[in-house]
């Protein structure tokens, strides 16, 4: 089945939504570091990943209620049909229009429209709410890993040369402190974005109307996310190692699920592409480093 306009039209102003969100958190977590020196991890860690938690909290609401209102458009588009909103039961289902309006809102953006049209079938939600203790989990473990645990190793390796009171050691803790306020930085703008593509991963599970969905990947895909576009279409039935290895994301990485209702969903071109060469170059097997190769290879021909 062809894509439609419409489709297209918000799978890529959801893309680019995802993407502004991420940059957003990032740039807003790196003004904030910017202000934080290793002495102030030192003495104040606990409140500091209090702040960076709540921070990425913000981002990643964004994230969600944007893959929310994207996921109830795309399938009123393709299915004819709605989901209610998380933990929202209305007997009545928006308009097509209403969808238009309410995913431009979260993407901030006039992505589309819809001439009026009538109230459309509204079916279960297929979210059961936000899930905030594994934005907490991860926040926090990224917090100390990044900026804690980074500092208190180059700490620990000073002191046990003796080096705490060399000056040229206060150079070197400013430096980790470089490292790990960028580090910070990146991951939890990714943590910021994966609340979106959670979301879809939820609906996907849980909703019968949805079969499953394949990567579509951003303008500069890493080899990974190519090899995983290569796959095509991921259906729930299908092993559910694979299922798991579609939502492992990575920093730097806007690449998004996206949920099909056909089977005969047409893929966009580049994951056709992917899917060819893959074909053709892993009869013997392919490591990801050769496959990088063949992706590098690939590109300077065409
Ligand atoms: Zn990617």
């Amino acid at each position: 089945m062809a894509t439609s306009a419409d489709a297209l039209r918000a799978t890529a102003a959801y893309r680019r939504a995802q993407e502004r969100t991420a940059a957003e958190v990032a740039a807003d977590l790196t003004a904030w570091l910017a202000g934080i020196s290793a002495q102030d991890v030192r003495t104040g860690a606990g409140p500091l990943g209090r702040e960076y938690r709540a921070r990425v909290a913000r981002g990643r609401r964004k994230s969600y209620a944007l893959a929310v209102a994207f996921y109830r458009l795309l399938r009123a588009l393709e299915t004819g049909t709605v989901v209610n909103l998380p933990g929202a039961a209305t007997a009545e289902g928006p308009t097509l229009e209403g969808l238009w309006r309410e995913f431009n809102r979260a993407a901030g953006a006039q992505a589309g429209t819809a001439s009026r049209g009538g109230h459309l079938l509204v079916e279960d939600s297929p979210w059961v709410g936000y899930d905030e203790r594994t934005e907490q989990r991860r926040a926090e473990g990224a917090f100390h890993r990044e900026v804690t645990a980074r500092l208190d190793k180059a700490r620990g390796a000073a002191e046990r040369r003796g080096r705490l009171d060399d000056p040229q050691f206060e150079k070197e803790l400013a430096e980790v402190m470089t490292t790990a306020r960028q580090e910070a930085a990146r991951t939890g703008s990714q943590i910021a974005e994966d609340g979106g593509r959670e979301a879809l991963a939820e609906a996907v599970r849980c909703d019968p109307k949805a079969l499953g969905y394949y990567r579509e990947t951003d303008a500069d895909p890493c080899a990974w996310c190519a090899m995983l576009a290569s796959r095509g279409a991921v259906y729930k039935s299908a092993a559910t190692a694979g299922m798991s290895d579609g939502v492992r994301y990575h920093p730097d990485c806007h690449c998004q699920p996206r949920p099909i209702f056909s089977r005969t969903h047409t893929l966009p071109e580049a994951n056709q592409r992917y899917m060819r060469l893959w074909q053709e170059k892993s009869k013997d097997g392919l490591t990801l480093a050769e496959w990088r190769r063949e992706l590098e290879k690939e590109s300077s021909t065409t």
